[in-house]
């Protein structure tokens, strides 16, 4: 029975979901996980193969679920940082409060998801522990971006249905600082994460700095989850100090009205951006933290 199976070569379309030490898991939604080499690939498409791809895989063996890739297929999107392949969209995880959001490293987030052209949904959790007002005031300041904005609490199962309508048929980064509560939200949408990985090992290598690699959890059909690891480096360094505004979507609204084409609503006079600032069309917390950005890059490039 076994060797009849051998016989017939067994190739199948799969999804890289994790990469540990030259082996690379495929995960079949009909099949299940096999383990495989990618032996050659680099050579014949000289391309590294990412967690989130879909391969072509050889079946070797079914018990243990063994493969060998033999394929990587055209990437719909590749983003640096994290290294993943083929995201529909990033949701941003911040909470209300416990940890107070730091809306800095969230606008900053924010750019570089425009930078690298992903959606971006933020999602801000621990509702239970705020006033709907107090929530209401934190979400507002969003409101012209034009990013979707949802309030959960993971904790409570609050708001989770929604999130969960936003994931579905998509395959999804989800980023967040620590604290906010990644890992009680990635439980409940996929219990069996905790046990796969074990909840322990996870926070142990989470506190330890190892570098945690990316790992893409199947949710349901055609549904993908990225627990990636960290937030940590949000450096900005690559980008232009003029083309920072362009990933304002708000400011890119405005900056038609502008006197001076190529104006980036520092200290140019009939700033169109500047003006929507002052009739709170464009908040003034995002407008700040885009004003220190600018400068930031500014001082990077005079070196
Ligand atoms: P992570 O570091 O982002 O993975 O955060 P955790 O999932 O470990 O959560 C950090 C802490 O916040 C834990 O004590 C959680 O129990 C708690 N927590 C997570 N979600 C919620 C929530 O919706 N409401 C409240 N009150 N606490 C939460
Ligand atoms: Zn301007």
């Amino acid at each position: 029975m076994d060797d009849k199976r051998r016989k017939i070569e067994l190739i199948m379309i799969g999804r890289i979901i994790k990469g540990i030490a030259g082996f690379y898991y495929v995960h079949v939604e009909a099949c299940g996980t096999y383990e495989c080499k990618a032996k050659g690939i680099f050579r014949n498409q000289k391309v590294k193969p990412l967690v989130g791809d879909y391969v072509e895989i050889t079946i070797l063996s079914e018990e243990p679920k063994e493969g060998s890739i033999t394929k990587i297929l055209p990437r719909k999107s590749e983003l640096i940082r994290p290294a993943i392949a083929n995201a529909d969209q990033a949701v941003l995880l911040f909470a209300l409060t416990n940890p107070e959001p730091n809306f800095n490293l969230l606008d900053r987030f924010l750019v570089l998801m425009e930078w690298q052209n992903l959606p971006v949904v933020l999602c801000f959790n621990k509702s239970d522990l705020v006033s709907e007002e107090e929530a209401t005031a934190v979400m507002a300041r969003y409101a012209h971006t034009g990013y979707p904005v949802i309030g959960i609490s993971a904790a409570n199962n609050c708001n989770i249905e929604p999130l969960k309508q936003i994931l579905r048929g998509k395959t999804t980064t989800l980023a967040g600082p620590s604290g906010v509560g990644k890992s009680t939200l990635v439980n409940l949408l996929h219990p069996e994460a905790a046990m796969e990985t074990g909840d322990i090992s996870r926070k142990i290598q989470r506190g330890k700095h190892t570098t945690r690699h990316s790992e893409l959890f199947f949710l349901e059909h055609e549904t993908y989850l990225f627990d990636t690891p960290g937030f940590s480096s949000l450096y900005i360094n690559e980008i232009e100090a003029q083309e920072l505004c362009s990933y304002f979507p708000e400011m890119k609204r405005e900056e038609e009205g502008c006197r001076f084409t190529g104006c980036v609503h520092m200290n140019e006079p009939d700033c169109a951006v500047k003006q929507a600032v002052s009739e709170k069309r464009i908040s003034l917390s995002r407008y700040e933290n885009y004003k220190q950005m600018y400068q930031e890059l500014k001082a990077i490039r005079k070196y």
